[in-house]
């Protein structure tokens, strides 16, 4: 680790404890770290934004796609009974376990209507080639009331979300920007950006859902949240609407985690 250029101390919403934050580089983003638990600034600002907008996670059904072995997910895993975890895997079935996950693909989740109180995801939407689906496939799954809590990097501040890659009729990937990679846990491929979003995310997952999202952007040193693209999306399904009775709207048992804890094979897998 280069010298510091930057420390305070302050709060971490991941951890939940007194921490000092370190920057060894100025982009703050990857290197702004808790020095208790290794989080960076989009964790703990997800993490402050589960608690405010759905301070019952500790008693609900959790899935997270693709978490990772440290911050806002650590804080789910340890402190959330119900909390599922899921990787992709192309070719491998919603539902099914492989390597020791549980697979789901976003576009076609295994779940059932109404089953999932949170969804979570962490720079997962600018990888998928059908967003469209995916937000519909949120909607599907989501209880009334439920909400998809995320990060996703915003890069295109002044313009329209851009499509950056796609795939044709037979499935292949045509590139319409320069290829962009992102580090991906389970793959030593990496993950293609296929969407730079910009704030016009929200009308898209309007468009394909019908749900409203709003943008939560911290900047808090005393929380350790200052980075570029930390923005975290809250995505709401309304609660069902009183009809007059007192009938509780009906929704699905909730789905068990049937994986068991994959994180310490995820570990591994880190320290490469
Ligand atoms: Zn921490």
């Amino acid at each position: 680790m280069g010298d510091l250029i930057f420390a305070n101390y302050g709060y971490c919403h991941c951890c939940e404890q007194a921490v000092r934050f370190t920057a060894a580089d100025s982009w703050f983003r990857d290197h702004y770290i808790c020095s208790k638990c290794g989080s960076i600034p989009r964790e703990r600002a997800l993490s402050w934004t589960i608690e405010k907008f759905f301070p019952a996670w500790r008693q609900a059904t959790i899935h997270e796609s693709s978490p990772i072995p440290r911050g806002a997910s650590e804080k789910l895993r340890q402190h959330c009974d119900n909390y599922i975890t899921s990787q992709y895997f192309s070719g491998v079935g919603s539902g099914t376990e492989y390597q020791g996950w549980r697979c789901e693909d976003l576009e076609n989740l295994s779940f059932a209507d109404n089953s999932i109180d949170l969804h979570i995801s962490q720079d997962v939407m600018e990888h998928v080639f059908s967003p469209d689906r995916v937000f519909r496939e949120i909607a599907r799954t989501l209880r009334p009331g439920g909400m998809h809590i995320f990060t996703v990097p915003l890069v295109n501040k002044a313009g329209a979300s851009e499509v950056s890659a796609e795939r044709d009729e037979k499935g292949e990937i045509r590139h319409l920007l320069e290829p962009e990679y992102h580090g991906n846990p389970v793959s030593d491929q990496g993950a293609l950006v296929t969407r730079r979003w910009g704030y016009d995310i929200c009308e898209y997952i309007f468009r394909s859902s019908g749900l409203f999202t709003q943008i939560i952007h911290l900047d808090a040193l005393e929380w350790g949240i200052r980075a570029e693209f930390i923005e975290v999306l809250v995505t709401m399904k309304p609660m069902a609407e009183n009809n007059g009775s007192d009938s509780v709207p009906e929704t699905a048992k909730p789905p068990k985690s049937t994986t068991g804890n994959p994180f310490n094979w995820l570990k591994k897998r880190f320290k490469k």
